[in-house]
């Protein structure tokens, strides 16, 4: 018979099934995505009720299956994202990071790294660091789980490093001066967001504090990162569609 066993793990969303029950999809640290059953979780006094709420994460337990429904049996500590569960920009942009996850990993898909790196993102937004900054670092780095991986670093003919680049869609990384010429795909985007894509696609979140960008990057940026996005990966994510409405309320 299947052990009941502690894992961490991060709500990625939950829904209603019959009455009493719930459908939760947990990122768990050590199985990847997974769905569970929580049996009479409605019920008032059921402690996982407000446990599987969106933005909480924390030590759970449960019957985890591999090829089918896993089921959800109790928590044993629990922590929320409460600012933001409170606001409703910081929520716009960290459902789209968790709708992010969803969409590039495979259920059952083992990826600590990813865990590691989703939680301390949320956890810098909830602190109140530039949520587009960190959203902008997790779409650049997540790209490779989408199987895209992109030469940021130096011209993909000439392996030059100081340079002002341009990206070409043709070759899935920047160009420099001298080899843009005979190149029909390049993206619209200034030497600086090159940089900051660059530098974003390598950056620890540690190293976040640091920085600082005028409000006219943090735009061009949104469209270099837009257009990497539909060429690359080509997914259309309501959150994402919900965040760029969102701008116009300003
Ligand atoms: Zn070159």
């Amino acid at each position: 018979m299947l052990q009941s066993v502690e894992f961490k793990g991060i709500i990625l969303f939950s829904k209603d099934y019959k009455e009493k029950d719930r459908l939760v999809k947990i990122f768990t640290e050590h199985a990847g995505k997974m769905m569970f059953f929580a049996r009479n979780v409605q019920r008032k006094n059921n402690p996982l009720k407000q446990a599987i709420i969106n933005f909480h994460y924390g030590t759970y337990m449960g019957k985890l299956q591999k090829d089918s429904l896993s089921f959800l049996n109790g928590v044993k500590t629990v922590d929320a994202f409460l600012q933001i569960q409170t606001d409703i920009f910081l929520n716009a942009f960290a459902t789209y990071i968790l709708s992010l996850v969803d969409a590039a990993l495979e259920d059952n898909e083992y990826d600590p790294s990813l865990y590691g790196f989703t939680k301390q993102s949320l956890q810098l937004i909830d602190q109140g660091y530039d949520a587009q900054v960190i959203t902008n670092i997790f779409e650049l780095q997540i790209l490779s789980r989408f199987g895209v991986q992109l030469n940021l670093y130096s011209c993909a003919i000439c392996g030059r490093v100081q340079e002002k680049f341009a990206f070409s869609s043709y070759m899935s990384g920047i160009v420099c001066t001298k080899h843009r010429l005979q190149d029909k795909t390049l993206y619209k985007a200034s030497p600086q967001i090159i940089h900051f894509a660059r530098m974003f696609s390598n950056i620890h979140l540690n190293q976040i504090r640091s920085i600082n960008i005028s409000d006219e990057t943090k735009q061009e940026l949104r469209v270099f990162i837009d257009a990497l996005y539909d060429e690359y990966v080509g997914i259309k994510l309501k959150s994402k569609k919900f965040l760029d409405q969102m701008k116009d309320w300003t």
